[in-house]
């Protein structure tokens, strides 16, 4: 059985005592429920976020890391450094990293076997951009992107990854794929999977939806049976709404 997995992304947002102002509220709200949280902070909150979460049920997301374990690489962050300090998970090939940063396929399987290497969980982001869907392209883009971004990673290692589909133009739009949309892409992305890697290993992969997800259609698109969580972030930024979104997910 996947697990069901609630991922708030916070992108370029909340300062360190922001941080603790939204953990001292959501972690009381969520005390009793048994549910699969990460939350993805910026690099500068991830030492605080993660004390403070060390007895709960909310693992931390760094949203990007490097691409070499140490050395004269300025202004990047080892993936041995967030292990460090108990980061278990690293967001990878967040659409807006391709669009604004460059990142590519090509580094995106980088840091997807460096983190599979060093034992952090990667979050692999893919994706259709607007003009890609009204091309009728987006399962081809979401080929590529898996198969370039899952080069070189063996069976044992893809169990360890999971996948957020996150349709470029449904981030913070407000407009969310409908969960059929969603779904059928995501079945398209499992049978991928099971071609690659075999169904068995395929069946174990947990498949995120990212794009607007919020407490008025998370139900929806839950229950859809390839849809397997989401990576939030308008909606994660607000304790009382994500507390929703880990509700709708336990
Ligand atoms: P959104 O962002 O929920 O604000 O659309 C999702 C994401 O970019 O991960």
């Amino acid at each position: 059985m996947r697990k069901t997995i609630i991922a708030g992304n916070w992108k370029m947002n909340k300062t360190v005592s922001e941080t603790k102002e939204f953990l001292n509220e959501l972690l009381p709200m969520i005390k009793d429920v048994n549910a699969n949280v990460i939350i993805a902070t910026p690099f500068t909150s991830l030492t605080v976020a993660s004390e403070l979460t060390k007895n709960s049920i909310v693992k931390i997301a760094a949203q990007n890391m490097g691409n070499r374990l140490k050395g004269a690489y300025t202004g990047e962050i080892s993936p041995l450094m967030l292990k460090d300090i108990d980061v278990n998970y690293v967001i990878i090939g967040h659409s807006e990293r391709r669009e604004y940063y460059g990142d590519t396929d090509f580094h995106v399987n980088e840091k997807v076997k460096l983190a599979l290497e060093t034992k952090l969980i990667p979050i692999l982001c893919i994706g259709e951009k607007l003009e890609e869907r009204e091309a009728n392209e987006t399962k081809n883009v979401v080929k590529t992107q898996i198969v370039e971004g899952l080069k070189d990673v063996s069976k044992e290692d893809a169990k360890n990854v999971v996948i957020a589909y996150e349709p470029v133009w449904a981030i913070g739009t407000g407009k969310t794929a409908t969960p059929e949309m969603a779904q059928d892409v995501h079945k398209y992305i499992r049978d991928l999977l099971a071609d690659m890697y075999g169904q068995e290993v395929s069946d174990e992969i947990s498949i995120l939806y990212g794009g607007s997800m919020k407490p008025e259609n998370v139900v929806e698109l839950l229950n859809e049976s390839d849809i397997d969580g989401g990576l939030i972030g308008g909606a994660s930024l607000e304790a009382k709404s994500f507390a929703k979104l880990i509700e709708a997910g336990k």
